[in-house]
């Protein structure tokens, strides 16, 4: 096994994730097997419990890990299916030295920070390595900046990592910001100076430097960033803002070759030049496409870039595949409620109502879906977007007027969508989620049935506490909603559709967790098409 660590410098958000992600995707093409993984320093044990605000979306793994957003990345630029051990963060670490040391397992020893925790983000390291015998390559992104406080034990641990399986088998990229004062009109590389300084005396001399810019790298600031931060000049990267899409950046990363310094570096020269065809008729397609769409997205953290990115992303990638590019309107629920949804959304092309927790914007929510379903435009709810699609039925069809879900309304009188503990009248109410990859069963002769090639089975991913409350099916059903899948475990309803509108789907699990660039989720793909149709444009399936 080889190892690249990708440490970051000088500021946060700096698109390490994406670098990460790029860099796995390049060496995927040239015939390696991948796997990219997140360390992240802070100390909530996973990013489940975190607010959107805080850490964008959560996104959750087959094996029901719910992590960090930029593990979407790693799936959706690589084909490494990745499972809870790919993703370590402080909190993981801490939580296990401490019931180490309440288990007695130190034999007496004082516990340290070192050997005992950097040893224990070590074992990590070593567990993927075993866990995946057929990887080649193992990338590790390590969170934040070097130089905070919390990430100084992850750094440390790589240090020893890197004695320990051999340094000519460890490949360490740091990625820099080189920022442009303008006044003086100077891309500026002293920060990347220091912020290498800071990491050699760790003991961690980078390989390789990624240095994200605006503009264009030249010769004198490569020579200069190689000689203050001890590195050769091949290995100074230019990594440039992408304008169009952020599958651009393997093909940016590429003009500098870094897939071939990478392997150099690890001694794989032998590996070949990546075929990035596809991918580059992929990008081709995202930047530009025949058509456009306006698909209407309305949540509750509409305003924040990464809520719904997994969402956006794979609108983008049904996008590519109907050779349309997919203009997403951000509709706030609660302005929804307050002006009304003719007002706020008026005529688009599509509306998707993407997951969400707790009661704020939910009228709005509900307002959105009937004005879907009353004017025929395509419609896509996913997890709460089934949820609010299931309730307004309730309420504008089937009269069932007081139709809500016990998550806004604990004593409400007409449950249709409930915890399932409540359904069982079960009183203690764990409530844990249903996470992860799950099997359903797709009824034959429904749209959802269409869209999935006539498959039976499928495997989706779950993240919700609430389901559809089977006490209400036949009326429901009466009414003209159609189940087109329910859970293979508890015949839980996964799929509703109404066979009269031109697209009205929603499903309990989430898709967007499963599309990928050239692999679009087949939902994703069919919604997009459909409001390419409602848009008056025929569906045209690129190749
Ligand atoms: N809040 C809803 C539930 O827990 C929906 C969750 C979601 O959309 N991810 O069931």
């Amino acid at each position: 096994m080889k190892y690249i660590f990708v440490t970051g410098g000088v500021v946060s958000s700096l698109g390490k994730g994406l670098a990460a992600a790029s860099i796995g995707a390049l060496l995927e093409h040239r015939g390696h097997k991948v796997m990219i993984q997140k360390f992240d320093p802070y100390l909530n044990v996973d990013p489940g419990t975190m607010s959107p605000y805080q850490h964008g979306e959560v996104y959750v793994l087959d094996d029901g890990a719910e992590t960090d957003l930029d593990l979407g990345h790693y799936e959706r630029f690589t084909s490494g299916k990745l499972s809870r051990l790919n993703s370590l963060s402080s909190g993981q670490v801490f939580e296990t030295v401490i019931r180490n040391e309440r288990e007695g397992k130190y034999l007496g020893a004082t516990v340290q920070y070192i050997p005992h925790v950097t040893d224990e983000i070590q074992k990590r390291l070593f567990d993927v390595t075993e866990a995946n015998p057929d990887v080649d390559i193992l990338i590790t992104e390590i969170g934040g900046t070097v130089g905070d406080i919390e990430g100084t034990l992850f750094l440390e641990a790589l240090r020893q990592f890197a004695l320990e399986v051999g340094r000519e088998n460890v490949c360490f990229i740091h990625v820099t910001l080189l920022p442009l004062v303008k006044a003086a009109g100077e891309i500026k590389t002293k920060p990347t100076q220091q912020s290498v300084a800071k990491l050699r005396e760790i003991g961690i001399q980078p390989d390789i430097i990624i240095c994200r810019t605006e503009h264009d790298l030249d010769e004198d600031n490569r020579r200069k960033i190689a000689m203050f931060c001890n590195v050769e000049k091949k290995n100074v990267v230019a990594f440039r803002d992408v304008e169009n899409t952020i599958y651009q950046c393997p093909l940016d990363l590429r003009r500098d070759k870094i897939d071939r310094l990478v392997v150099d570096r690890l001694g794989m020269s032998e590996s070949p030049t990546p075929d990035l065809k596809d991918w580059e008729s992929f990008v081709d397609r995202v930047v530009q496409p025949e058509h456009s769409v306006d698909i209407a997205v309305v949540g509750k953290y509409i305003e924040l870039q990464d809520a719904y990115k997994s969402i956006y992303e794979s609108l983008t990638h049904a996008g590519a595949s109907n050779n349309t590019r997919v203009n997403v309107i951000r509709v706030d629920a609660e302005a929804v409620e307050e002006h009304g949804a003719e007002k706020v959304i008026g005529t688009v092309d599509g509306i998707l109502i993407p997951g969400g927790f707790g009661d704020r914007g939910i009228e709005g929510k509900i307002a959105t879906a009937r004005h879907a379903r009353e004017n025929n435009i395509p419609y896509f709810g996913i997890c709460l977007g089934m949820q609010i699609a299931t309730i307004e039925f309730a309420r504008h069809v089937c009269e069932i007027t007081a139709a809500t879900s016990t998550e806004f309304d604990k004593e409400a009188n007409e449950p249709v969508i409930c915890l399932q503990e409540e359904q069982k009248g079960i009183r203690d109410m764990g409530a844990s989620m249903r996470l992860g990859l799950q099997k359903s069963i797709v009824y034959p002769d429904t749209k959802a049935a269409e869209i999935y090639n006539n498959a039976t089975e499928i495997f989706e991913r779950h993240r919700h506490r609430w389901e559809f409350n089977p006490d209400y099916l036949d009326r429901l059903q009466e009414g003209g909603l159609v189940i087109s899948a329910v859970s293979a475990n508890e015949g839980l309803v996964e799929i509703i559709e109404l066979p009269k509108h031109p697209f009205f789907i929603a499903a309990q699990y989430h898709p967007e967790f499963l599309s990928k660039p050239n692999f679009p989720h087949p939902l994703f793909h069919a919604f997009v098409s459909a409001s390419l149709i409602a848009k008056g444009v025929a569906a045209t399936q690129a190749s």
